[in-house]
């Protein structure tokens, strides 16, 4: 039902069709299925349980083949496991081993790397080769354009309902068979497989494609890592299911994505907050330049022009919003989610956006808050199990069968809309009898011009339980790092925004926060750092 004339993937100023695409990955089934025990359905080594089918990593740069390799793994009845092409080998045989996977697909320029790490985990390795037969890409005006496949499903409509997004999923929408294996960013501890079934990934899909109005028409410049739910199943299988176009950046450099946007035929961007302050910083910067005032027009012309900019995996701190809005013209489209339940929450499509919000529950998301504040969801989305940790499982589930986020969230207004406070373990500090929210300080903190990243942590403390304590990193200058202010500065500037508990007590500059792939700080880590003197 797709339209296989249709560009699926562009790369490498390439693109390749759903067509091409789709014969790529019949190759690669018919080699792969030699390796799989016993074909499909059967019980691998590993410990998912008894009748899980078996699993294949996928260890591919973004790129055609990597739709390829996802569809044939998903043909030949077997689990995807994206493995982090950035990933020390350590971290490949831990995610190989914990997953149990019977092959890997890796491209043939990575066989010295993956051959030691496929013989530890006893896996077979299957070379990808590089899809080649692409079109050579001449940018063309807003959206996919052009005569070829213009009438694929949706097209016209802009828009699709939930029947439709099912129908081009292409994910046996019914099934509850394993479909993907997603380690979570390991934010808070070493990372934990998260099983996927066909039919949770359906669920995701189509929710999005709804609540977004994903089309055929759209082109997604893709710029995230495609081993975490926001670049795969928000980036990479929400246009695959709709026939859309996914335009893959080498990798972020906010020059690149500036130059991409202002061509004019991205329809959409997704991005971790950092990336936003990233693409502000450099518009700040291109108004410093001779010609400045028009560059900086041509780059809010791009940044109006795109139709639909989101954000998540991270809080996104009302002065990045607020920057955002003042370039744009409007606010990003923020949203909440984790590996575990896909996309929750999100901000109005259409509506108004809040900054410092997350909106109301997408489509078939039933969301609570438990008696502590803590954020409690269920439907259909939500995943089966930790792999191979049943009682890491259980733990995870109420009675009720709602899953614990583990996140601390409050909703209020009519129409109600939710906002999360934080991680629970993390972010809700308890400092001299009060409950504080760390994000909140952080984005009075972030209004600071000298200020560029910040960390609110509770350090344990005699007088008051936990001292709120802010590390901060220095806003980029045009030559280095700029102007620091001073304790007493940042002290007199929190007070004016925040109530007295709030403001913190001590602060430590450091030249830049440690992140994660995802650009997540790990507070823990940070914590165990500082109280050590090593930061
Ligand atoms: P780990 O579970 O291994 O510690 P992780 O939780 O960071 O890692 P993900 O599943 O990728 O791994 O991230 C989900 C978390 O990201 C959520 O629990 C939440 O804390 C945070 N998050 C995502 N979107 C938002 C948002 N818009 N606002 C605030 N927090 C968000
Ligand atoms: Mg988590």
């Amino acid at each position: 039902s797709r339209s296989l004339g249709r560009k699926a993937v562009v790369f490498n100023k390439q693109a390749f069709s759903y067509e091409q695409v789709l014969t790529a990955a019949e190759t690669i089934r018919a080699s792969l299925a030699k390796h799989l025990p016993g074909g499909s359905g059967a019980a691998g080594n590993g410990g998912g349980g008894p009748e899980q089918p078996p699993r294949v990593g996928l260890f591919a740069s973004p790129g055609p083949e990597y739709l390829a390799a996802t569809w044939a793994v998903w043909q030949a009845g077997g689990i995807v496991v994206p493995l982090a092409t950035s990933h020390p080998p350590p971290e490949l045989d831990y995610v190989c081993r914990d997953a149990g996977v019977a092959a890997v697909l890796a491209p043939p320029d990575q066989e010295t790397r993956l051959g030691p790490i496929t013989r530890r985990a006893g896996a077979a390795l299957q070379l990808l080769e590089p899809l080649t037969g692409g079109t050579p890409e001449q940018p063309r005006g807003r959206g996919q354009g052009g005569a070829a496949g213009a009438s694929g499903p949706g097209a016209g409509s802009g828009e699709l309902s939930a029947a439709d997004a099912a129908d081009l999923a292409d994910l046996g929408s019914s099934s509850g068979r394993g479909a993907l294996i997603i380690y979570t960013s390991g934010t808070t501890g070493k990372p934990k497989g998260v099983l996927h079934s066909h039919r949770s990934l359906h669920a995701q899909v189509a929710s999005l494609a709804s609540a977004w109005r994903w089309a055929p028409s759209d082109r997604l410049l893709h710029c995230l890592p495609l081993h975490h739910i926001h670049g795969i199943v928000n980036g990479l299988y929400c246009p695959a299911a709709v026939g859309a176009a996914v335009e893959f950046a080498p990798k972020f450099s906010p020059q690149a994505v500036w130059a991409r946007l202002e061509s004019g035929d991205v329809s959409v961007f997704m991005g971790v907050p950092t990336m936003y302050s990233y693409l502000l910083a450099q518009y700040d910067a291109a108004g410093l330049g001779p010609s400045g005032p028009e560059r900086q027009a041509a780059m809010r012309a791009a940044a109006a022009g795109l139709r639909l900019t989101v954000s998540g995996s991270s809080a996104c701190p009302v002065p990045i919003m607020n920057s955002w809005k003042e370039l744009s013209g409007s606010y990003l489209l923020e949203r909440y989610g984790m590996t575990e339940i896909g996309m929750a929450l999100s901000n109005p499509y259409e509506g108004e956006r809040r900054p410092g919000s997350v909106g109301q529950p997408l489509p078939a998301v039933e969301v609570r808050l438990a008696g502590d504040g803590q954020l409690l969801v269920r439907g259909p989305a939500v995943f089966g199990q930790y792999w191979g940790r049943p009682e890491a499982t259980a733990e995870a589930f109420d009675a009720e069968g709602y899953f614990l986020t583990g996140d601390t969230a409050s909703v209020s207004g009519s129409p109600p809309y939710w906002a999360i406070e934080g991680r629970t373990s993390v972010d809700i500090l308890k400092s001299g009898g009060y409950k504080i929210s760390a994000l909140q300080i952080e984005s009075a903190i972030l209004e600071h011009p000298g200020v560029g990243e910040v960390a609110v942590l509770g350090v344990p403390d005699q007088a008051l339980g936990e001292a709120v304590t802010a590390l901060l990193a220095p806003k980029p200058g045009p030559d280095g790092p700029g102007p620091r202010p001073s304790d007493a500065e940042l002290g007199a500037f929190c007070r004016e925004r925040l109530a007295p508990y709030q403001v913190p007590r001590r602060w430590h500059w450091v030249s830049a926060l440690p992140r994660n792939a995802m650009g997540k700080v790990n507070k823990k880590e940070l914590l165990r750092l500082y109280t050590a003197g090593q930061l």
